[in-house]
């Protein structure tokens, strides 16, 4: 972060000066929100959640080097070297503060949301553009009303273009952090069930992510779109700036079909688009790699570059952790760990990939996926059904609701399957479900933690 004064603090966060110093001049040159990680000079910012109130950790904040901070609540000790700012809400303050140092610097803006595949091709759409500008791209999955203003806050003068993912699980989500961003371009990579017990319906889902439309800038502005969802295609000659669709369907503007691939490394894909027609390999696994890979061709060629470029920014690509990360052991076992998170449409991306590696002896380790809802053991069956449809050989499904999971992979003919109603069951059938040859996917929602399963399945082989 760029330096601030105190004086411009207080304008950003319309905050008051509480006791202590009263230095206008004063600065700081970053912000922290943990008083556990404090940087010597930086603002620290309370933040309140459901179970901790930041509030608590001001005085060892200030001790451990900051200069001063933002508070909701008013004091009665006061150090004469820091200074204190007083804001109605801490959260809603770093808000304001991101959206105030934003605008110093007048570059565009890509905003990405959608259900599944925003940091992936937030990752490619950052790995297209820093062929050819200086790039602030969110770092791993830092998209929520936290992550996306301390984001913006890393900005310094160097940054040409800003890449940047915005999640959400309730209406209202999307509108606020795109109100921020004010992207040149806009991306909804899909409409899936993330969520759903939030939100209710697809429905909502997909008015939830149409939040970022209005949001987006109107001169020169464009929106990203997935040419093979049904709910996204609605929105065709109906969008406030110009739209390209990114897919499969015959109509796309951005077209792709996978040729081939080595099933461990890498896929190879047949790619036209309005100013391009070649052949280029994706390093990385599963068909669902052509939307990151489009999505990134249609950003690459607003922002001026070549076919080249673009190509060689696809070669770049190197997946956040935990996303799909292929660990070969050699002559061994391969895992496939996106342990990072699960629902039902990346779960069948993972296992189409699985299914789609050479390996005689294809194992999904799968956890529950949460925030379902009703609609969870439906679409916990619908994985197992999924399974066998794909020819996967063995299922060790971990955690409660993967009963389901396991009973729709039995009734469609997996020819293996565990169910382990925790991590540590699951780990004593390990040892037997590893062979030579084995590709094994390990895949759940987050709050399963199932890389413990990735680390155990190493020390097995
Ligand atoms: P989160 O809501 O956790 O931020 P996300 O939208 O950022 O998720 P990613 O982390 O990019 O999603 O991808 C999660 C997993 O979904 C990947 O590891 C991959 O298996 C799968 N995936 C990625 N892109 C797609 C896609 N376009 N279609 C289907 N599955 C995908
Ligand atoms: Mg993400």
């Amino acid at each position: 972060m760029e330096t601030i004064t105190v004086g411009q603090l207080l304008e950003a966060v319309h905050g008051t000066l509480l006791g202590g110093s009263q230095d206008m001049e004063l600065t700081v040159s970053g912000v922290d929100t943990d008083s556990r990680d404090i940087h010597p000079g930086s603002l620290f910012i309370p933040l309140v959640g459901e179970r901790f109130d930041g509030h608590a950790y001001i005085t060892s904040a200030l001790e451990a080097g900051a200069a001063g901070c933002l508070t909701a609540r008013v004091r009665t000790d006061y150090r004469e070297d820091k200074f204190y700012i007083q804001v109605g809400n801490t959260e809603r303050a770093l808000r304001d503060l991101a959206a105030w140092y934003k605008n110093r610097f007048q570059i565009p803006f890509v905003g990405i949301t959608g259900s599944v595949g925003k940091t992936t091709a937030k990752d490619m759409i950052a790995a297209v553009l820093s062929v050819k500008y200086k790039v602030l791209k969110t770092e791993g999955n830092f998209n929520n009303n936290i992550g996306l203003p301390l984001t913006l806050l890393r900005l310094d003068h160097t940054h040409q273009v800003g890449v940047l993912e915005m999640g959400m699980d309730k209406p209202g989500e999307i509108d606020y952090l795109s109100d921020i961003v004010r992207p040149e371009v806009g991306v909804i990579t899909n409409i899936g069930d993330a969520h759903i017990e939030k939100l209710g319906s697809r429905e909502n889902i997909f008015k939830a992510k149409c939040e970022l439309l209005p949001n987006i800038r109107k001169e020169g502005g464009l929106v990203v779109l997935n040419a093979d969802d049904p709910m996204l295609t609605t929105l065709r000659g109906n969008t406030p700036v110009q739209a390209v669709f990114c897919g499969k369907a015959e109509n796309a503007d951005y077209r792709a079909q996978v040729t081939g691939g080595d099933g461990v490394s890498h896929i190879h894909c047949h790619v036209t688009t309005p100013n391009m027609e070649r052949d280029i390999r994706i390093p990385a696994l599963g068909e669902h790699m052509i939307y990151p890979t489009l999505i990134a061709a249609a950003v690459g060629e607003h922002f001026g570059l070549t076919p080249d470029e673009i190509e060689d920014g696809i070669a770049r690509f190197v997946p956040t952790r935990m996303r799909m990360n292929v660990i070969q052991r050699e002559g061994e076992i391969t895992i496939l760990d996106d342990s990072y998170n699960a629902n039902p449409q990346s779960m069948r991306a993972a296992i189409s990939a699985l299914a789609d590696t050479h390996s005689s002896w294809k194992v999904a380790i799968l956890g529950d996926m949460f925030e379902l809802g009703p609609y969870a053991p439906a679409l916990h069956a619908g994985v197992g059904d999924y399974l066998g449809k794909r020819g996967i050989n063995c299922l060790v499904a971990v955690g409660k609701l993967s009963q389901n999971m396991a009973q729709g992979a039995r009734d469609a003919g997996v020819p293996t399957v565990y169910f382990c109603p925790d991590k540590e069951a699951a780990k004593a059938v390990l040892p037997q479900v590893v062979r030579p040859d084995s590709t094994i996917l390990v895949k759940a929602s987050r709050g399963m933690a199932l890389e413990e399963l990735t680390a155990q399945l190493l020390t097995l082989c």
